[in-house]
């Protein structure tokens, strides 16, 4: 159901090779793929590989990626996994899931978004807040940690749809599963969804009557 409402879905941070998905991906922690979308143009420009950001001073960086946010920290996250590609890959992004998760910066959600959608490689499910918070609203998983939520969509999907899922999952918690006002009534999935009628952020005046009311005739059953 999500591939034919999404058959377009893919990662949405620009990108013409890993090293370039490997930069906007450390760059979109705390920020928007839209707003990198802008930044990343100018700082490929001027450092086109791995090879060239690992010579770059952090003050040469940091203006270019002001506008993400986290400049400073993203900076020293970008130099460092560049300098790192330099002295043990060549200047090339690995292209194993236990060889990336070494590169400083570079997490399990990072690694999965480079190998799956910029190497063509599937060795995990990407999950980010989206894939998360759907994947829980969905019923399936029940644990609330990323690694954990990773093995369960392993198990429960086809290896080949572990790259195409996150996204489309990713597409609909940016357009319709909203982390705030999910919107249930255009859902496609609704039918499906046990949390179609409980995730709801709607406030909940009515418990506290409910349970003076449930006091109310219990005292009234107690005294008859
Ligand atoms: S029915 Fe609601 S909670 Fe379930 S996937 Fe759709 S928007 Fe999200």
């Amino acid at each position: 159901m999500l591939a034919q409402k999404w058959p377009e879905a893919k990662c949405e941070l620009d990108h013409g090779n890993p090293y370039e998905l490997l930069v906007a991906t450390i760059l979109s922690a705390q920020s928007t793929d839209k707003m990198i979308n802008t930044i990343t143009p100018a700082l490929f420009a001027k450092y086109p590989d791995a090879t060239a950001l690992a010579q770059a001073e952090p003050g040469e960086v940091e203006p270019l990626i002001f506008k993400s946010g986290f400049y400073r920290n993203k900076t020293k996250s970008l130099l460092g996994m560049a300098r790192a590609l330099v002295e043990k890959h060549g200047g090339d992004v690995p292209g194993t899931l236990d060889e990336l998760v070494q590169v400083p910066g570079v997490g399990r959600k990072t690694a999965n978004v480079v190998l799956g959608n910029a190497m063509g490689k599937t060795e995990g499910v990407v999950v980010d807040t989206h894939v998360m918070r759907l994947s829980q609203r969905l019923g399936l998983t029940t644990s609330d940690d990323p690694v954990e939520i990773e093995q369960d969509l392993m198990k429960l999907l086809p290896r080949e749809q572990w790259t195409p899922f996150a996204n489309r999952l990713i597409w609909h918690g940016r357009r319709v599963c909203f982390a705030k006002n999910p919107d249930h009534d255009n859902c496609l999935l609704a039918p499906l969804c046990p949390s179609s009628s409980i995730v709801t952020l709607k406030p909940a005046a009515k418990k506290p009557v409910a349970k003076k009311a449930g006091k109310r005739a219990a005292k009234k059953r107690a005294r008859s």
